[in-house]
């Protein structure tokens, strides 16, 4: 084998020299390089043009999105090192929860069980050495009782999208796993669950902790990140009925 190997690497050489693949010029490889990081861009930056023409129930009949930025996305959440994803409505306890457009029910807290005191704040503790919120403890623990429902690819061109409602304090008994939902199907009641204020058996802080979630490629976004005020609170405004 030994004395062909120059003759296939002289002849590879010879014949690849005079024809220059225009994919490899200077140009194309830049505009490449652009294509993709437009793609990456699209994966981190949320896009208020996605939801143009996108059209919610508000969660809570008559509760509109709260004005204060505290209470919408991309507020700092110190308490739990991490950036609010959703929109906290100022509901009381037990206020009638509904779905906010057609979907299939995916996680429904049936069974719930508060945490013990002690071992919520151990994950906040968590939180502080992570220097961020572990989706486990904030899936697990800091939702309470919750609701996920899967909208499908329709809602948001190019995503799949789910939302979730938090802190519940009630589950109707036909959201199951598997149940399929029309836009303002009743859920459950609001309340505190998940909170400080419950694992104390306290019924204050009560409010619907809501969000969207936007899925696409290996990343997750979620509904107005690191849009900011106003033009944040009038998304908000214009997607819900
Ligand atoms: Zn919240």
């Amino acid at each position: 084998m030994k004395p062909y190997f120059p003759f296939l690497f002289f002849g590879v050489t010879l014949f690849s020299q005079p024809v220059e693949n225009p994919n490899n010029s200077i140009l194309n490889v830049i505009s490449s390089i652009n294509i993709i990081k437009s793609k990456m861009d699209t994966l981190t930056t949320f896009k208020t043009e996605w939801v143009d023409s996108l059209k919610l129930v508000l969660p809570c009949k008559n509760v509109n999105v709260p004005k204060r930025s505290m209470r919408l996305p991309n507020a700092p959440r110190d308490y739990r090192n991490g950036t609010h994803r959703g929109i906290d409505f100022f509901a009381n306890w037990g206020t009638p929860v509904r779905a906010v457009a057609d979907g299939v029910v995916v996680r429904a807290d049936k069974n719930y069980k508060e945490v013990p005191a002690k071992f919520r704040e151990n994950m906040l503790d968590a939180t502080t050495k992570v220097g961020n919120t572990p989706s486990d403890i904030f899936n697990s623990i800091l939702l309470g009782r919750a609701i996920f429902i899967d909208h499908g690819f329709n809602l948001i061109s190019g995503f799949r999208v789910i939302s979730i409602y938090a802190h519940l304090s009630h589950i109707n008994e036909n959201i199951i796993p598997g149940a399929i939902l029309k836009a303002g199907s009743a859920l459950g009641k609001s309340g505190n669950s998940g909170m400080r204020e419950s694992t104390l058996g306290l019924k204050s802080g009560a409010h619907l902790h809501w969000e969207l979630i936007l899925q696409t490629g290996k990343d997750e976004i979620y509904l107005g990140k690191d849009v900011s005020n106003p033009e944040l609170y009038n998304m908000l405004k214009h997607i819900f009925k």
